[in-house]
């Protein structure tokens, strides 16, 4: 092993990496535009990475290894894939004569190409961050087709500083890849294990020779509980240690293991030869005494800090969670819970947040300096007394500020009973809505908003910048609304929609029309590639001062005889896409997002509005990676939909649309929420769900998307028909809707026309044969 370093007392598990002002998501969508080349998007990488590196030193991370290495130019498993040859075949050779993955080769894995889909993309763990999910098959060649890690070290370290590079770990990335196409039935990534091994063990080797003293392998995998016995997952743990640990050259080893409790893996960890191991005490529990002992000699690596949500921490309360793992543990030292590269960079940044506001919060560079003054705090505790006061005043002075508590929201939520969450019999509502609505069979529809043109964002730009005044920002809007819903005329859609252009996005929008919550103007977060979002702070009680969609709906509804539909964002995705405040159960926050929203449905019928859509895209994110705290969370999102929309007369349609079809375990939820039409995602996966709707028996409407709105292409009529009759094989047709399967917002007018056209025309051919 290379010279040893003790690990940092002070360190994060990661950072932001999309820079302060988005300049990698401007440099990476430039070069695929071909506006600059690879070396411009280089240099402009070197920067970010620099500039991070300088920036946390700066904060007092000046340890060796303590500035985390977790750059990225698109994703950190596509970074291990990319790395680890795991490399599909259907892509053909990608490798350049050298035998390396080149950017442009790791980009097309990223986004696809003219033959190829891209790697499929799902969700990382219980955030918003969405990974790409390698395919490995019996076949996969792995080798190691790229060092960009250990070119990033040297490049920081030539510059003077010493960075801990980061890896997904082998166990995690084989349980996040999936079985490629070409493999067996049955086949299990995991199964790839010592085939993998080698190729981790030669980049410990250069990375030792490069000069690292410390690598993080990243094991998130292990908070989870995975679908194989946990013997298995023992066992490849244990395995994957020890021949990492038996590296002749490598660096030290810290394993972390963020987003939760790593309950059972501990002692496989504990048993290893790494030399650290970081463990998320924030979200998961304090280890035993027992646990903590059979660390040896290891170094804890206390997440004390939230990497995840970007409250202040309670430093008093870390302080108390240090001190009883001091006396377990050989040593400990300070880190976050997870990488802060879900929260933006610098709170001192937000010129448009209140002071107040400011100094309850804490970004990723505000957390680097709590992660230090923690630190001293274990070397010293006096010396961190006077930080510790401060931040337990200034979460005293929270608690009791204007906003953050109203008697008048309290009173309401405790006087809930059981019958404010439930509507009358299904059978009741249905006959009363057939009687108000005069639908026919199969009706038509689609999810709400309609293609977000160029004119439309530079019309809300210009408005904010005050280049054109609210009247004038309204009427342009209103001409929009017109244009769309004369095209649903024209097209024959049966249930129309107002195309949603007043929206800048489904949750900010509503969090700006709401007492309770801030938006900041730099708050950034990476979703996924350089695709971004900035979510909103939700940080007080909430409440509707005045009605937010209303008006809108019905100008919408005054331009025709069709049904329009009013068009909510449900209290889950409001929560799932905030900053939420960590100072009371989300069931009762949501509950207070569902009456505002309760509000507003009554506000809608007054107005006319018989049909309200309430989305629920985000429902199935905020599920517990645990399963034992599943049922839980189900309980209190589904009540908080029903609390939404329970308020509506049996004769208004209440319809929600979530957007994925992988229906396993929220089966149960979805049908709970009790909605009398459900739209859902199916046309990627050609009507699957219908299976699963079938096999569950559920009994009111439901429109299966036929329309794949995430690709320009138009589904041609036949097709769509073919989807239809499939669907009505299993679904009983009275139930059946059709629409496409998601939101049109970010399509062009030409394909969403043709698309819709066809969607109209399948419609009436399958109307015949039923
Ligand atoms: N009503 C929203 C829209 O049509 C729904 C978006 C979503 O499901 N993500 O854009
Ligand atoms: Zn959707």
């Amino acid at each position: 092993m290379t010279a040893q370093t003790p690990f940092p007392a002070a360190s994060l598990l990661g950072y932001p990496r999309i820079g302060r002002r988005r300049e990698l998501k401007k440099a990476v969508e430039a070069y695929w535009a071909g506006k600059i080349d690879a070396a411009a998007l280089d240099a402009t990488a070197k920067e970010i990475q620099l500039g991070s590196a300088r920036r946390l030193v700066e904060l007092g991370l000046d340890e060796p290894a303590a500035v985390p290495g977790t750059f990225s130019y698109y994703d950190q498993v596509l970074d291990a894939a990319a790395h680890l040859g795991a490399i599909p075949a259907r892509f053909g050779n990608l490798l350049t004569d050298e035998g390396v993955l080149d950017i442009d080769g790791y980009f097309t894995l990223a986004r696809g190409s003219r033959e190829q889909q891209p790697l499929e993309m799902t969700k990382w763990f219980d955030t918003n961050y969405h990974y790409l999910v390698p395919e490995i098959g019996p076949e996969t060649d792995f080798r190691l087709t790229s060092s960009r890690v250990v070119e990033e070290f040297q490049y920081a370290l030539a510059n003077g500083i010493e960075t801990r590079p980061y890896l997904v770990g082998p166990v995690t990335f084989l349980l996040l890849s999936k079985a490629s196409d070409d493999a067996p039935a049955g086949f299990q990534p995991l199964s790839r294990l010592e085939d993998v091994l080698p190729v981790y063990v030669e980049l410990l080797g250069k990375l030792a020779a490069a000069g690292a003293r410390w690598v993080q392998l990243d094991e998130p995998a292990l908070v989870v509980d995975q679908d194989i016995p946990a013997e298995q997952l023992d066992a490849a743990v244990t395995r994957a240690y020890e021949v990492l640990t038996a590296a002749v050259e490598r660096p030290q080893i810290l394993v972390s293991t963020p987003y939760g409790s790593l309950d059972g893996q501990l002692g496989a960890l504990a048993a290893s030869n790494i030399e650290a191991l970081h463990v998320d005490v924030f979200k998961g529990a304090v280890p035993s005494e027992a646990a903590l002992a059979a660390l040896g000699s290891k170094t804890l690596v206390a997440g004390v800090v939230d990497g995840h949500n970007i409250w202040r921490n309670d430093l008093a309360a870390s302080a108390a969670v240090l001190d009883a793992l001091k006396g377990s543990a050989a040593r400990v030292t300070v880190s976050t819970s997870t990488s802060t590269q879900h929260v933006p960079h610098d709170v001192a940044e937000e010129t448009k947040l209140s002071e107040q506001l400011k100094s309850w919060l804490a970004f990723a560079d505000q957390k680097a300096v709590e992660v230090k003054t923690l630190a001293s705090y274990l070397a010293d505790p006096a010396a961190a007394q006077a930080a510790i006061d401060e931040a337990s005043a200034v979460i005293a002075s929270r608690a009791t500020a204007e906003g953050v508590r109203r008697e008048e929201v309290r009173a309401r939520t405790a006087a809930l009973t059981a019958a404010d969450f439930s509507r009358s019999d299904y059978a009741v509502r249905e006959a009363a809505q057939e009687a108000a609505l005069q639908l026919p069979a199969l009706p038509t529809t689609t999810i709400g908003s309609f293609p977000q043109t160029s004119e439309i964002r530079s019309a809300r730009a210009r408005n904010i910048k005050g280049e054109l005044n609210d009247a004038q920002y309204e009427q342009l809007m209103k001409d929009e609304i017109k244009r769309v819903v004369d095209l649903q005329e024209e097209l024959g859609y049966d249930v129309l929609v107002h195309g949603e252009p007043e929206r800048n996005d489904m949750v900010q929008y509503f969090a700006e029309n709401l007492e309770g919550f801030d938006v900041t103007v730099h708050g950034w977060v990476q979703s996924y590639g350089s695709r971004c979002t900035r979510p909103s702070i939700l940080w007080g009680d909430v409440t509707r001062s005045a009605p937010i969609t209303v008006a809108w709906a019905e100008y919408a509804q005054s331009l025709t005889e069709k049904p329009m539909k009013g068009m909510l964002t449900g209290p889950v995705t409001i929560l799932a896409w905030s900053f939420v405040r960590d100072d009371q159960p989300l069931g009762e926050t949501a509950n207070q997002v569902a009456l505002a929203l309760r509000d507003e449905i009554t506000d809608l019928e007054a107005a006319g509005i018989k049909v309200v859509q309430v989305d629920e895209p985000a429902l199935r994110e905020l599920l517990p990676l645990r399963k034992a705290d599943q049922p839980a969370y189900l309980k209190w999102s589904v009540d908080s939909f029903r609390l939404a929309t329970a308020g509506a007369q049996d004769a208004t349609q209440i319809h929600t649309h979530l957007c994925y079809s992988e229906f396993g375990v929220i089966i149960d939820a979805i049908d709970g929420l009790d909605a009398d039409v459900t739209s859902i995602e199916a046309a990627r996966s050609r009507m699957e769900v219908v299976h699963d709707l079938e096999s569950h028996g559920f009994g009111r409407g439901v429109g299966p998307g036929v329309y794949d709105i995430h690709s320009p292409r138009v589904p041609g009529e036949a097709e769509v028909t073919e989807l239809l009759s499939t669907a009505v094989k299993h679904v009983p047709s009275r139930q059946l809707w059709v629409n496409p399967d998601c939101g049109l917002k970010t399509r062009g007018y030409e394909e969403t026309e043709a698309s819709l056209r066809n969607l109209v025309e399948a419609a009436k051919a399958v109307r015949e044969e039923i």
